[in-house]
């Protein structure tokens, strides 16, 4: 049985618990659900692969890095201490993928414009291209960041108009785009069938 963690610290948590279970009985692969609040829950539920959900990423790192959970830097040095360990980071998520803040490295080589479309009523939506998936994806936008510098080491794994909106370094996948609020499983498939792989 193949364990995803799934970071709860706020923001769009849910919608993606529901869609990786959709996505995991499209592929037959079992799995169990694992709500990471604090450090200790990470390390009891020893996860296969990680999704940082979106959501509002200042409200993260107050609640993530408070002594009460001391869940962020923990989930840093996770995703930090193997490259090969399958994260998805969505929107929020990708912003503290880019700048995690914990004095360590960033997770993903490209840095990140918070809020960089502008206020909510720029939020949108649109079809991506997706590099990993070889095919076009339902992109919902809201207040998403944008990459500013994208370093060489960097896999392009979403575009829209040109622009990279997704990248994967390693087995980390980061995007500024929401997923979890499409009908399509196809990002959260990705991580589990590359969680599956890696497990073995
Ligand atoms: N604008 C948010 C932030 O700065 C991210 C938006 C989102 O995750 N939908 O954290």
């Amino acid at each position: 049985m193949l364990r995803i963690g799934l970071v709860m610290l706020q923001g769009a948590r849910h919608v993606h618990m529901s869609t990786l279970q959709k996505a995991a009985d499209e592929c037959g692969i079992e799995i169990s659900l694992h709500e990471l609040r604090m450090k200790s829950d990470l390390t009891e539920a020893d996860p296969h692969a990680l999704v940082l959900p979106g959501g509002e990423s200042t409200t993260m790192r107050l609640t993530g890095n408070h002594e009460t959970s001391r869940l962020l830097p923990a989930v840093f040095d996770w995703i930090r201490s193997d490259l090969s360990r399958p994260v998805l980071g969505t929107c929020a998520g990708a912003i503290l993928l880019s700048d995690p803040q914990d004095g360590g490295t960033s997770l993903i080589p490209a840095s990140i414009d918070r809020n960089a479309y502008g206020r909510q009523a720029e939020s949108f939506q649109a079809e991506v291209y997706s590099e990993i998936l070889g095919r076009d994806f339902p992109g919902v936008f809201i207040r998403a960041p944008r990459f500013d510098s994208i370093d060489d080491s960097a896999q392009v794994a979403a575009t829209h108009e040109g622009e990279v909106v997704g990248i994967r370094y390693g087995n980390r996948l980061a995007l500024t785009f929401h997923p979890e609020l499409s009908n399509d499983t196809g990002f959260h498939r990705w991580l589990i069938e590359l969680a599956q792989e890696v497990a073995v």
